[in-house]
């Protein structure tokens, strides 16, 4: 059973990132406000999810380490219908069986929270807790029963990197959501939650840089655009500083970047990025979500629509600017 539940991990769980990735979205998917996350030696040492979302039923909490007893949807076509962000079921057992884990949990009006500890799949305890409505998990020493995954992993800034990538895309994508991420009690990430896109680029890219960026919005049959995007000589970015959201999920599709830059004419220098963040909506049955949804990759039926309406939105912002 631990072995099905590490060949699972294999798949879900290839980093410290991958494991903050499906916790904080567990947090978002409880209908968290605030989401702290605290980080040890790039996560591999520790990570620690606290969020005030609404709990674990304490009946349910050994449930929710089980493989796919809670998966929430059926089909992969469901993904952009519903609204959770988590749909198999697999994280956290595959979380536990390659690591150390403890989880508090208790929902709002229970006279007693739940605790359990679980190492390498197996329970080492469960028993009651304080009853502080929400769940705090920490998971420590990542990896530590399978060697060749820990050897697998790169440097310790690099993983912190891509925590950092992680946590962004996901404040990006949900800023009604106060984010915060520590790593060894420095804070690098902090949001308000105050629902404005703006004040979570301000907290990504620095306040200096939100203000400087252009807001723009569109609106046809289909499709409902808005977002920021730099002035083309602030650039100093590559690709992966345009961020788009489809119904508040981070995804990619290269075209749809594409028509960020493409919107840009001539404006932008040649090998220039600009810094965006596209939040779209639209109907979620034009939406299927490719082989992998841990790739973020989605192909849409009217995406040539798209890419027009978000080339020529852009381009119509950025001429305004009489640059
Ligand atoms: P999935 O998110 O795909 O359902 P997970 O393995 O990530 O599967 O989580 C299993 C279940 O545990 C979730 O469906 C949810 O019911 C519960 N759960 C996990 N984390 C939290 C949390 N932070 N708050 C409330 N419930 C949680
Ligand atoms: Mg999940």
């Amino acid at each position: 059973e631990n072995l099905s539940n590490q060949i699972a991990a294999g798949e879900v769980i290839e980093r410290p990132a991958s494991v903050v990735k499906e916790l904080v979205e567990n947090a978002i998917d409880a209908q968290a406000q605030h989401i702290d996350v605290l980080v040890e030696e790039a996560g591999i040492k520790s990570i620690r999810v606290i969020d005030d979302g609404v709990g674990i039923p304490s009946a349910e909490v050994l449930k929710a380490f089980e493989r796919h007893a809670t998966s929430k949807i059926t089909s992969r076509h469901d993904l952009f219908r519903i609204q959770s962000l988590g749909f198999r079921g697999e994280a956290l057992p595959s979380i536990a069986s390659v690591s150390d884990v403890v989880l508090q949990t208790a929902q709002s009006g229970a006279h007693e929270g739940r605790h359990v500890h679980i190492k390498g799949g197996e329970v080492l305890e469960e028993r009651g807790a304080t009853a502080r409505v929400g769940t705090d998990i920490t998971v420590e020493d990542l990896f530590y029963n399978t060697p060749a995954r820990l050897k697998y992993l790169k440097s310790q800034a690099t993983e912190l990197s891509k925590i950092v990538d992680v946590m962004n895309r996901l404040a990006l994508s949900h800023p009604n959501v106060g984010f915060r991420l520590v790593h060894h009690q420095k804070e690098i990430l902090k949001t308000a939650g105050n629902g404005q896109l703006q004040q979570v680029v301000a907290a990504v890219y620095g306040v200096q840089q939100a203000r400087k960026m252009l807001t723009f919005n569109a609106e046809d049959s289909d499709f409902k655009l808005n977002g920021l995007t730099s002035l083309p000589e602030l650039t100093r970015a590559n690709r992966s500083y345009i961020s788009i959201m489809i119904n508040g999920r981070y995804i990619k599709n290269y075209q749809l970047s594409n028509a960020v830059v493409k919107g840009y004419g001539s404006k932008l220098m040649v090998g220039r990025f600009p810094i965006s963040v596209l939040e779209i909506e639209m109907d979620p049955l034009l939406i299927d979500v490719n082989v992998h949804p841990q790739k973020h990759e989605v192909r849409l039926s009217k995406e040539a629509e798209l890419v027009d309406l978000i080339e020529k939105t852009i381009y119509d912002r950025i001429s305004k600017e009489n640059l």
